[in-house]
């Protein structure tokens, strides 16, 4: 059986913030690895054209795989797409590519772009379902922008992630990405919200780290997960391995606390 609970419907969760380099694509990575070694269903949808989640999760990248732009533009399914990875068999990764830059410009003229990956995802999920192997979580990696890519993003999902780094500016910032997300939530996606806020990077022996933290939890209580994931070299080092921490260095302090943050996650109410 699954050591976390199994949510009573799919939760589409958004994995945003408009920075770089504030721990989106290792959060997703790690807590979808983290859920998916404890036996529940999990897809990472990689809607970065840098395609780093594509690169930790060790995705096929050739030339003839399907990729998110395809799906975009409407060339394959999303089911056509869904790769499974090598090190969790529960976990299955859509890939980005290069050209998903493109989607922007390519898409201007449509009517449906900001529903697209919405529409595409809803179909996926229902062949996966037919199939006897429903999705328990999906994860979607956004880029450190505010273009079409995240936007379709928020418009797909039910709830969103924000990754804050223990550092300075932290907290500058998140009130844009937080109106961005209002926004997509009026036009679109009336039930999406905020569930959770993750502290990335910290360092417990620096009073900044700490003191921005304590910021974050004063302005979201409700959503901050206690866990708070430690600055590691195994972590950052991952990746180049084609693997997430959690199968790479299971015993590391980054897989220890990216675990504990996937059972918070997991244990709170969808
Ligand atoms: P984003 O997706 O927000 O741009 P990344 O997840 O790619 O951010 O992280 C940015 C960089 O920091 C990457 O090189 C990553 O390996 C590294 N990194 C992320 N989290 C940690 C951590 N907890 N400890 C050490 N390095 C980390
Ligand atoms: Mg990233």
């Amino acid at each position: 059986g699954s050591k976390f609970r199994v949510p009573a419907s799919t939760r589409i969760i958004a994995i945003a913030n408009q920075k770089g380099g504030v721990g989106k694509t290792t959060t997703a990575v790690n807590i979808a690895a983290a859920l998916a070694q404890g036996g529940l269903n999990v897809l990472v949808v990689d809607d970065d054209p840098q395609g780093n989640a594509s690169t930790a999760l060790g995705a096929r990248r050739d030339e003839n795989v399907a990729t998110l732009y395809d799906v975009l533009v409407g060339n394959v399914t999303m089911r056509d797409a869904m790769q499974p990875t090598e090190k969790l068999e529960n976990l299955f990764v859509v890939p980005s590519s290069i050209n998903l830059s493109l989607v922007d410009v390519e898409l201007a003229d449509q009517d449906d772009r900001m529903t697209r990956l919405r529409d595409t995802l809803r179909e996926g999920l229902a062949a996966t379902a037919a199939e006897g192997a429903p999705f328990d979580y999906v994860f979607i990696d956004c880029p450190p922008s505010m273009s079409l890519l995240p936007i379709n993003a928020l418009i797909a999902a039910k709830e969103v992630l924000i990754p804050v780094q223990t550092e300075y500016y932290a907290l500058e910032g998140l009130t844009q990405l937080l109106h961005t997300i209002e926004g997509a939530s009026a036009s679109h996606n009336p039930e999406l919200r905020v569930s959770t806020i993750l502290l990335t990077m910290s360092s417990k022996n620096t009073n900044l780290s700490a003191e921005v933290a304590e910021n974050v939890r004063d302005y979201f209580p409700e959503q901050t997960l206690e866990t708070e994931i430690p600055r590691s070299v195994r972590i950052a080092e991952s990746p180049s391995y084609g693997e997430t921490v959690i199968t790479f260095a299971p015993r590391s302090s980054g897989a220890i606390a990216y675990l504990a943050a996937a059972h918070e996650l997991a244990n709170r109410a969808e």
